[in-house]
């Protein structure tokens, strides 16, 4: 169940309740190890214009929620929120959040990847920002070289560039699609589901990737 520790519009974010409830429910039948209970901190952080929505996995209790009270498409917006929430407990479960940091730009490449194939898998949604299909192989693997030299220093100044738009090579998401690739390599290398990589570092998976 969820406990709403905080409302950001609490008229807006009302109408979402019930539907991040049932979702979270839903994804602990899933994901046996999260908390019996998750609070929910109702923001204005990160909101995807795409979707409407923003969630962040702040700690591992609380997951933050962002809805943009004007954004038109009501029924895509609550629709959404099943993803999103999918998304942000798989971080929870594999404790990639806020407060249990700081992670390198090669733990935020595969938690983020994880976390988009398990809502593509258990959701059924290409989300634009894990969307890598009409992105050059060629420069996947680039960016994920760059990636991998890229000291903590260096990502903790530049992180946004790599997770939401980076000016110079102008895409969007970098990290997001870099990790759903190199997570959907490793799945079909080996022949595993996401549940079976749900309880795995970052390096376990790396090496999965090499072995
Ligand atoms: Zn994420």
């Amino acid at each position: 169940m969820i406990k709403i520790i905080y409302y950001h519009n609490e008229k807006t974010d009302k109408n979402f309740e019930k539907s991040i409830d049932e979702s979270y429910r839903e994804v602990c039948k899933l994901l046996p190890g999260l908390p019996k209970t998750i609070n929910i901190y109702f923001s204005d952080f990160g909101i995807i214009p795409e979707s409407g929505i923003g969630g962040f996995a702040y700690s591992p209790d609380t997951i933050t929620v962002s809805i943009d009270p004007k954004f038109k498409d009501k029924n895509k917006q609550i629709r959404d929120i099943k993803p999103t929430i999918f998304h942000e407990a798989f971080h929870v479960l594999q404790n990639f959040t806020g407060t249990t940091g700081p992670f390198s730009a090669l733990d935020n490449v595969i938690y983020e990847g994880m976390a988009t194939v398990f809502e593509r898998e258990h959701c059924g949604v290409w989300q634009p920002y894990g969307d890598y299909r009409n992105v050059p192989e060629k420069n996947l693997e680039l960016w994920f070289k760059k990636l991998e030299h890229i000291s903590n220093k260096d990502f903790e100044e530049k992180y946004r560039d790599w997770k939401f738009y980076h000016p110079k090579i102008k895409e969007r998401w970098i990290v997001y699609k870099v990790g759903t690739w190199i997570t959907d390599k490793v799945l079909d290398k080996h022949k595993l589901t996401i549940l079976e990589l749900s309880k795995k570092k970052s390096d376990e998976i790396l090496s999965l990737l090499i072995d």
